[in-house]
């Protein structure tokens, strides 16, 4: 290898790394913080809850001002709220006294039966299925469409 050559493979390897510590600072910079608006809010997200099929609705006015419901099935988010993140379902469903996990939902529970089907609980947001390890860290958002099915 000539001088000139080792050079040319030096600048080009000098330049190849740099990219690389490029791409890797793009992708590791620490995620921004969700943007909530200042002061009070009020969101809305509808939510269905089925078992075998059936739906089970929530007759009752229920919960903390935070995370309510009003029969309507509709979650009511009011208030101030300090981290989004404290507004998962998990904990609209303890709030509003709705046994609720991952696997369960009151005592329906996944390998339990529908007909003589086995039946997993399932949460949809949006139309797409949350991934179990989601289910319980899922944080509600206005004009979210939620669906708990389980069957
Ligand atoms: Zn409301």
């Amino acid at each position: 290898m000539n001088r000139r050559t080792a050079i040319l493979w030096g600048v080009g390897f000098a330049i190849g790394i740099t990219a690389l510590v490029l791409v890797f600072l793009f992708f590791n910079q620490p995620r921004e913080e969700e943007e909530l608006p200042p002061g009070s809010m009020h969101w809305h997200a509808n939510f269905s809850i089925s078992v075998c099929g059936e739906k089970r609705f929530l007759n009752f006015t229920k919960g903390i001002e935070l995370l309510h419901t009003h029969a309507d099935g509709v979650i009511h988010i009011e208030g101030v709220v300090e981290n989004p993140r404290e507004l998962t379902l998990k904990r609209f469903f303890d709030v509003v006294g709705v046994p609720f996990n991952r696997s369960c939902v009151w005592s329906y529970c996944d390998g339990g039966f529908c007909d003589d089907k086995t039946a997993e609980l399932k949460l949809f947001v949006n139309g797409n299925l949350l991934p179990k390890e989601e289910m319980e860290k899922y944080s509600v958002r206005h004009m979210d469409q939620i669906n708990v099915t389980y069957g």
